[in-house]
């Protein structure tokens, strides 16, 4: 456990390692492990403790499911059957994992090192800041909301990106309605009170209208039947389109079923400024100005950088990013032993024309000068793991078969190509990298694989990140971080939901409820998080999901 010196210091007492499991505790090298989201409990999870003195600082003591947070805005699911303890989580048969609640607030790489500050409230004898040395530092502290520096929307506006936020929201969106029934108010007024403003219409700001338009369509107007005619939903997107990284078809979708549902859709307008009673835009297309009265404000329109990340970018130049820029191995660049992942980090694949004449040399066994079909072929599971792009160029470009790279416009076929031939047989392939996304898939996968390479790293001491460029006897290596998309979902109320699988499969409806419990239920929440399940009927719904599936 950890004790808080005057100094700001900490000691940790080393976890005793079982005889024979391991290494010994004094040679153990430190993984600090900074955030405990989707990324960083997924590292957690499988870190092999016997091999790692691992240390865990979050702000939170605990995970929190965030694709059912919505859920928690409207009281369809409790808030306590979406966390799960980190203390139940990092709890190992063979040692143990270091937990202190606590936020990072600098991050010291040239001297190894995070400064830290408690943020319990309350009788905290001592000092509430300290710091902390590490071998390794896995940085998983996701990312904040972003305003975009947007006058009155700190202030004024909702967000939902944590369990408080969802509590905070299911709070307001009541005293909306009770507000609304106090006597001496106007009909506006009345409406005003029962205005509810969304910003932005991705799939966070899609499902909280739709949860909230079920909420008061089913309950509330029950409860308050006056409010029926006046109550309002109104989504302010500043694309043409709700959803617009789904499917054409999906987004469609969704908007026609908010059409129906009476939520009205503002699309190409800007906030400029939300006060304490209106917000007010701008119309992209034309430059005017309108405001509309609300009675809450929810502001949902992305992610941005938290200062502790902003501030370490700086250090270790890569001063105005958005996200900390990682290898395919996730390690930060420029910087030794930190890695980082999930929302506070993108991968930076590299491109296969930076390394084009190092591939075609390795390939050209005979050496030759020129590659031939089957010297291609020889290498072109290793080109696939290191520049995924190529996968994704075939098949983006419907070819089943490699050597349809080398056909001649012509049609004739190059049976041998020189490095000019292979240059321009591979020159469009570097147009399919893609970014990935910030969720949590994403995120859970990453944190899954790190703890693969670490648990593994003693066997490739001498270059634990893997090759740093193409090598065709690269075997024993890591692996760089390949990521494999399950699909996405956008639950829209009345137990709708539309969801685009891979191999572009997309299904709306309501059947596809279940599909979406079903993805999160059978990954990596299933297994581990059903004991937090207090909520019986969400339970036994993931429980017959997760036998299904
Ligand atoms: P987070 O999960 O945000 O975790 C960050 C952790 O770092 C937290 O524990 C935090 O307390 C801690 N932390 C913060 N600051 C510090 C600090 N200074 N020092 C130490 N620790 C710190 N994704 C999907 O794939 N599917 C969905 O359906 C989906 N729905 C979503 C719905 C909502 C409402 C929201 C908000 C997000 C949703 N996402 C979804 C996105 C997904 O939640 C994120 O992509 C994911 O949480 C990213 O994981 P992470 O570990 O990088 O960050
Ligand atoms: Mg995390
Ligand atoms: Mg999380
Ligand atoms: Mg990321
Ligand atoms: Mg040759």
């Amino acid at each position: 456990l950890c004790t808080i010196s005057s100094g700001g210091l900490v000691a940790y007492s080393e976890s005793q390692a079982e005889p024979g499991s391991g290494i010994p505790s004094e040679k153990k090298k430190k993984v600090l492990v900074l955030g405990t989201g989707w990324a960083g409990t997924s590292f957690l999870k499988d870190i092999d403790v016997s091999h790692y003195d691992v240390q865990v600082i979050s702000p939170r003591n605990y995970f929190a499911f965030t694709p059912l947070l919505p859920s928690v805005t409207c009281g369809t699911v409790e808030a306590r059957s979406i966390v799960e303890p980190v203390r139940k989580i990092i709890k190992k048969r063979d040692g143990e994992v270091q937990f202190c609640e606590a936020e990072c607030v600098k991050i010291d790489a040239a001297g190894k090192r995070v400064y830290c500050q408690s943020n319990i409230e309350n009788n905290l004898v001592g000092n509430k800041e300290f710091s902390l040395e590490y071998d390794y530092l896995v940085i998983a502290v996701g990312a904040q909301v972003n305003t975009f520096n947007t006058p009155g929307v700190q202030e004024n506006c909702h967000f939902l990106k944590e369990i408080e936020d969802a509590q905070k929201i299911r709070g307001s969106v009541i005293d909306c309605f009770e507000k609304s029934v106090l006597p001496g108010l106007s009909e506006e007024e009345r409406k005003t009170n029962l205005h509810f403003v969304i910003v932005g219409g991705g799939p966070t700001g899609v499902e909280f209208a739709a949860e909230l338009h079920d909420y008061i369509h089913e309950d509330l107007v029950n409860l308050y039947p006056k409010a029926k005619d006046l109550v309002k939903i109104t989504m302010i997107q500043s694309g043409d389109h709700i959803l617009n990284t789904f499917d054409e078809r999906i987004s469609s979708f969704a908007e026609n079923k908010f059409q129906r549902d009476g939520i009205e859709i503002l699309t190409g307008r800007r906030v400029v400024n939300v006060s304490e009673k209106e917000v007010d835009m701008k119309i992209k297309s034309t430059g005017e100005s309108c405001s509309i009265p609300h009675g809450i404000v929810l502001w949902s329109t992305g992610v941005g950088t938290r200062p502790v990340v902003k501030d370490f970018m700086e250090q270790i130049g890569q001063k105005n990013r958005r996200v900390l820029a990682t290898d395919e191995w996730l390690k930060v660049k420029g910087c030794d032993n930190v890695y980082a992942l999930g929302d506070c980090a993108s991968v930076d694949q590299r491109k296969i024309m930076e390394d084009i004449a190092t591939i075609f040399e390795a390939a050209d066994k005979d050496k030759s000068g020129t590659l031939n079909v089957k010297e291609f072929q020889d290498v072109l599971d290793d080109i696939i793991i290191r520049y995924p792009q190529v996968k994704l160029y075939l098949k983006s470009m419907h070819m089943s078969d490699v050597t349809d790279l080398f056909k001649d416009p012509r049609g004739t076929d190059a049976t041998e190509v020189d490095i000019e031939g292979f240059k321009s047989a591979l020159s469009h392939v570097d147009s399919q990298m893609k970014s990935l996304p910030a969720t949590a898939q994403v995120a859970a996968q990453q944190g899954a694989y790190l703890s693969r390479c670490f648990n593994r790293m003693e066997q490739c001491e001498q270059n634990p990140e893997g090759p740093r460029r193409f090598r065709s006897s690269g075997r024993h290596q890591f692996r760089p971080f390949c990521y494999k998309h399950f699909g996405q979902f956008a639950p829209l109320g009345g137990e709708q939901t539309a969801a685009e699988l891979p191999g572009d499969w997309v299904s709306m409806g309501h059947s596809t409820q279940w599909l979406w419990y079903s993805v999160y239920a059978s990954k990596q929440f299933y297994e581990k998080a059903t004991g937090a399940f207090r909520d019986r009927s969400l339970l036994s719904k993931i429980l017959i999901i997760g036998t299904v599936s």
